[in-house]
């Protein structure tokens, strides 16, 4: 088989730890695969690199920034290629550029757009182990680019789809896809398996496990994705299909998201093109633009409410406040104290009373709902930050997450629409 390997952080954390990667790699090999292994940066080290840039300032240069945070894979793969050759095994590391990984140029949230493999399948023709480094690419003007923190899953699975290699495998601090985040609640339950959409929603709704796109990408070209642990030999997650199993499941997991931010904009006038106005500006930074609410006046007025990553709030506030001044809003006001909590299941599409239950359970613990927001699989609640783990906590309980589904009848059989 052709592997696609993939290391985290606290995987690669210390020589130690490599030399046990290593040590895995190399057990595959000698079993007769062929490998490409991508390996993030050391544990804290994307973080260490970012603060001593805001040492400097609190607003890097974007293209700088990505210089300097992608160094921090440029010394993982290398010392994983190094300690491979050292065992005796032929290996080569390749950093973005070198493949190339051709990107978009939106520094720090670059897209990948194209994998060149003909360089990786020569090395892997002649019988190397191909060592990655994650997270990083280039423009086609030479710029390097990162790929949104946690991009070193993307990378694995971009290229697991550019090689149609037969298996992607995720290793990470964990032994699979939880119920809930297992650092946050201790009888979490490790799923066997999960369909692609239910991942792309957990991942997108804060379950960081896996980064978003990296799912979005195994979706959309069926790579056979797993989770699972580099410390212990567990079997992990399989990220698959769906199938009638886990349709029945009503509820698979509850994520929860720290990294929101909300904006408001009062008495902006209540006319077609002003969500246009004041949207188009933030998605032209890369901003993803999560909730939004529009409540309107009789004086025909419009208030609008939305969300954005926190990490980008400061960006987007300053967007709206320009905006406001040339639509003559009333007033601007953002918080950055807030959470998202939400929970996902396919099964969720043919079972009414899932909404109810989620909002009596928030309500029986004090938890205020600000803001509300549900797809066919999810529905997330905007709390205050300070609710976070408690309200997770008592979703995962109330839902009892922590044992095997009650495998229930599909009632009804057709899909009626929003009838959570
Ligand atoms: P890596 O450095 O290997 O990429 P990450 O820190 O990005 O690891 O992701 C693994 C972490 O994701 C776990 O340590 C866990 O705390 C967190 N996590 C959040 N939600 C879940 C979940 N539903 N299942 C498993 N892990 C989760
Ligand atoms: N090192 C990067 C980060 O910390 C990418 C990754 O680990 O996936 O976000
Ligand atoms: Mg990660």
């Amino acid at each position: 088989m052709l592997i696609v390997q993939k290391y985290g952080g606290t995987s690669v954390a210390n020589i130690e730890r490599i030399k046990k990667v290593a040590e895995r790699v190399i057990k595959y090999k000698r079993e007769g695969h062929d490998l490409v292994v991508v390996v993030s940066a050391m544990a804290g080290e994307t973080d260490r690199l970012i603060n001593l840039a805001k040492e400097i300032t609190p607003t890097p240069p974007l293209r700088e920034l990505d210089l300097l945070v992608s160094t921090g894979e440029q010394v993982t793969s290398s010392l994983l290629a190094i300690t491979l050759q050292s065992m005796g095994f032929d290996a080569v590391a390749f950093l973005g550029y070198q493949i190339p990984i051709y990107t978009t140029n939106l520094f720090t949230k670059a897209k990948i757009k194209d994998i060149r493999v003909d360089k990786l399948k020569k090395e892997l023709n002649q019988g190397k182990i191909v060592v990655v480094a994650g997270f990083q690419g280039v423009t086609e003007e030479g710029d390097i680019t990162t790929l949104g923190r946690g991009g070193s899953d993307t990378t694995a699975v971009a290229l697991a789809a550019a090689l149609k290699a037969d298996l992607c495998e995720i290793y990470t601090d964990v032994e699979g896809v939880y119920t809930a985040d297992p650092r946050i609640v201790s009888n979490a339950r490790k799923l066997k398996k999960i369909s692609y959409e239910e991942m792309l929603e957990m991942a997108s709704s804060g379950a960081k496990v896996l980064e978003m796109r990296s799912v979005e990408l195994a979706m959309i070209y069926k790579v056979n994705l797993v989770v699972k642990s580099s410390f212990t030999e567990a079997e992990g997650t399989l990220i698959t299909e769906e199938d009638e199993e886990m349709e029945k499941v009503v509820v698979s997991g509850i994520t929860y998201s720290r990294n929101e931010a909300r904006i408001s904009i009062y008495g902006v006038p209540d006319k077609p093109g002003i969500a246009a106005q004041i949207f188009g500006p933030i998605g032209e930074k890369g901003i993803i633009v999560d909730m939004i609410i529009q409540t309107v006046h009789p004086d025909n007025k419009a208030d609008i409410t939305f969300t954005v990553p926190r990490t980008d709030y400061t960006q987007a506030l300053e967007i709206v406040k320009e905006v406001a001044k040339k639509l003559k809003a009333e007033r601007v006001e953002g918080d950055d104290k807030i959470a998202k909590v939400s929970i996902v299941g396919a099964g969720m599409r043919t079972h009414s009373g899932v909404a109810t239950k989620m909002f009596e359970t928030l309500a029986k613990h004090g938890i205020n709902i600000m803001m509300i927001s549900t797809s066919e699989i999810k529905i997330s609640c905007v709390i205050d930050e300070k609710y976070t783990e408690l309200a997770v906590r008592t979703l995962h309980e109330a839902f009892q997450l922590d044992q095997e589904h009650i495998k229930e009848e599909k009632t009804p059989k057709k899909r009626p629409k929003k009838t959570k």
